[in-house]
């Protein structure tokens, strides 16, 4: 069995900690549906995370307790990254049933969070800057994931440690 926990935020009297609440909120489908798709695991995997229709969002802390001291992030701050990146590909996935998971590949090289890298500690060095670049700041509002976006835009420059 995989150890699974569900990542929660409760309200909070903060902008961030509002929006984030909003972006939950739209999570909910319906009663057949779980409540929030986001589950925090240690499985190996190369990616940040992994969004899926039927899964929902999956994020893998391995080795990424490396990839949030080399970034000075909180853990619980990587977290929230990851899981917004995941909510927003998870958005569009459900949104826009015609969308297979190549749509999500990066068009060009990019330290845009988006991106990929081969291997996990590579990963790190998008956390040196991290942010949203313009291609894909359109690309996932276009899809329906504006919420999800402005949220972790929003949250970027709240933790971003210079
Ligand atoms: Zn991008």
């Amino acid at each position: 069995m995989q150890d699974r926990t569900v990542l929660t935020e409760k309200p909070g009297g903060s902008a961030i900690d509002q929006l984030i609440v909003r972006v939950q909120n739209r999570v909910i489908l319906g009663e057949n549906e779980p409540e929030l798709p986001i589950f925090v695991t240690n499985f190996v995997s190369p990616r940040l995370y992994l969004a899926s229709r039927a899964r929902g969002v999956q994020i893998s802390t391995w080795q990424s307790a490396g990839i949030s001291g080399y970034a000075g992030l909180e853990p619980l701050s990587y977290l929230v990254i990851c899981g917004l990146l995941g909510l927003a590909e998870w958005r569009c996935l459900i949104g826009n049933p015609l969308l297979i998971e190549e749509d999500f590949n990066h068009s060009q090289p990019s330290d845009c969070l988006f991106s990929s890298r081969p291997s996990k500690p590579e990963y790190a060095q998008l956390f040196e800057q991290p942010h949203i670049c313009g291609s894909c700041f359109d690309f996932y509002c276009c899809l329906g994931a504006e919420n999800e976006i402005l949220a972790l835009n929003a949250f970027l420059a709240r933790t971003h440690v210079a």
